[in-house]
């Protein structure tokens, strides 16, 4: 009796050893592991309790040492079930909150608190006395009320646990099911050999679980070890989340609130934790004050763009919209923000340079063919008249030697001014060079182009610029030629003729329209 005594006690003390080892081992390394590391190393620790004071009950040789140690092994015993549950609800991914933790753990400290006070009401053991038989460390005890409550919460700690484990094995990458096969195997073992105990298959009087923890115990070990998943992705993936510059949250399938990181608050200042849950849409309106300017879609990736208003200044985002699809039941969205204000100035500002003139802000030659060649093959489909003016300032390099080049540039945007006075929008009208300007002129024929070249030179007459030396006056020659074969000409041949008719108008004294017909 005494030698299988000094091997139950020899292997409890093991199994407390090799939990204290995990115990200090986890501790050691727990930068290693997330939040996970705090419920392991808790776990080990009450178990180890468990198994030293299991041990010490073994070896006490009156009752007064035996009902110490006992108080001493309910601390552990008590905790280690719902520390365990805990522990597997962070490995696979359950918010677990304060709240909850604590309220798993109001059973167990009222079990202990039960036990220690246990001889003035006997609700835990009706009878706890040393066996009359057999002598110390055996105990003769009867169940009392409480000892059935703490019994049904330690099991369902456990049927919980492993239910929670089983039903996360469709989800479950392959790679990480031996992982989870340990976790179960590791609940499942104390669960079966309290059972043999409470049936009466193991040896009377002595507890058998803790003998065994230490094999659940190195099983949760490797399962966090390996699982890198587990360690050290979601660090990664948090501080990568945090450290974009874009804001972006994730909403799940009603569209509600569940992760964002620190860059959303650029967007939407107020955001904090509390918001977790809430819709997403409501979210948007209580900060912004205007309606979600983007579509939740169902789309696999959707980019939109919209302005918003936030301190007085107006800005432009993009947002991207991925749909985060794993299970049917599992879906939810992935929002990205991207500030694309300084990009859409800077695209417009390009766009303008490409094609306006930055002294007159009139099209280009570039933009003048580009949109010229657009009409004139319109024209070209309905044979309809078409017909171009070329412009040049007369003597403008006296201009520019007598009164300066800057005020070369007013009498340029002056001559724009008076020229833009007298045209409509649907005519094209562009600086085709230093001081040349083109006009195209779409259902117009040469008399009527000829006819508008007059009006502007008498516009110009009249209007004469302001300068600080005085009034100026310049004048104009001006070309005109229409399409006259549909079927041969190019809006090349038709400048070179316009072209032909401005010289012809420099040739007969400037100051003068001609058309090409005439010239
Ligand atoms: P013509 O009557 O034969 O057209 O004589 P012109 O002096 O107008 O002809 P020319 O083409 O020889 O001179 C054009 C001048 O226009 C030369 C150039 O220095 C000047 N010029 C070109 N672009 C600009 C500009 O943006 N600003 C100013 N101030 N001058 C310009
Ligand atoms: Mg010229
Ligand atoms: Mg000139």
């Amino acid at each position: 009796m005494a030698s299988q005594l000094t091997m139950y006690i020899t292997l409890v003390c093991t199994s407390g050893i090799l939990n204290l080892f995990l115990c200090l081992y986890t501790f050691k390394n727990r930068y290693k592991y997330t939040n996970i590391s705090n419920y392991f190393i808790f776990y080990t620790a009450t178990i180890g309790i468990y198994c030293f004071a299991s041990a010490l009950c073994l070896i006490s040789t009156t009752l007064e040492q035996i009902t110490f140690w006992n108080i001493i092994l309910y601390i552990g015993m008590t905790l280690s079930p719902p520390l365990g549950l805990l522990f597997i609800m962070v490995y696979l991914g359950i918010k677990v909150t304060l709240k909850r933790a604590i309220l798993l753990l109001v059973i167990p400290f009222t079990t202990v608190i039960m036990v220690a006070t246990n001889n003035w009401h006997h609700l835990h053991y009706r009878v706890f006395e040393l066996d009359p038989n057999l002598g110390a460390p055996y105990v003769y005890q009867e169940i009392g009320i409480w000892y059935m409550v703490h019994g049904m919460f330690t099991f369902a700690c456990m049927l919980v646990a492993f239910i929670l484990l089983i039903s996360r094995w469709k989800e479950t990458a392959k790679g990480y099911r031996p992982q989870l096969i340990a976790l179960m195997f590791g609940q499942l073992l104390p669960m079966i050999t309290a059972f043999l105990y409470l049936i009466g298959f193991t040896p009377v009087g002595i507890d058998p679980v803790p003998m065994i923890l230490w094999i659940s115990s190195v099983l949760y070990l490797w399962s966090i070890s390996t699982s890198r998943l587990f360690t050290i992705m979601p660090i990664a993936k948090d501080t990568i989340f945090n450290s974009i510059n874009d804001c972006a949250l994730v909403l799940d399938k009603s569209h509600r609130l569940i992760e964002y990181n620190q860059a959303c608050r650029a967007i939407l200042p107020l955001t904090d934790k509390s918001m977790l849950g809430k819709n997403f849409a409501e979210i948007w309106t209580e900060q912004t004050g205007e309606a979600l300017p983007f579509q939740l879609g169902a789309d696999i990736v959707d980019i939109q763009e919209f302005k918003l208003t936030t301190n007085d200044s107006e800005r432009m985002y993009h947002v991207r919209i991925t749909s985060l699809e794993q299970e049917k039941n599992s879906k939810g969205l992935l929002l990205v923000f991207t500030d694309i204000t300084e990009i859409k100035t800077l695209q417009e500002k390009l766009e303008q340079q490409a094609y306006y003139d930055e002294l007159t802000q009139i099209y280009n030659r570039r933009a003048f063919l580009q949109k010229c060649e657009q009409d004139f093959m319109a024209a070209k489909e309905t044979s309809s008249p078409f017909t171009i003016l070329l412009i040049d300032i007369d003597h403008f390099k006296r201009v520019n030697d007598t009164y300066g080049h800057h005020i070369g540039d007013q009498v340029i945007v002056h001559v724009v001014k008076l020229c833009q006075s007298q045209l409509q929008e649907e005519h094209v009208f562009a600086r085709y060079g230093g001081e040349e300007f083109v006009i195209a002129l779409k259902e117009y024929n040469e008399a009527e182009g000829e006819a508008l070249g007059k009006r502007l030179c008498e516009t110009l007459e009249m209007e004469q610029l302001m300068t600080p030396e005085g009034k100026l006056s310049v004048t104009l020659s001006i070309g005109v030629a229409e399409v006259k074969d549909w079927t041969e000409e190019t809006l090349h041949q038709l400048l070179h003729k316009a072209d032909k008719a401005l010289y012809a108008a420099k040739e007969k004294g400037r100051n003068r329209v001609k058309t090409f017909g005439a010239s």
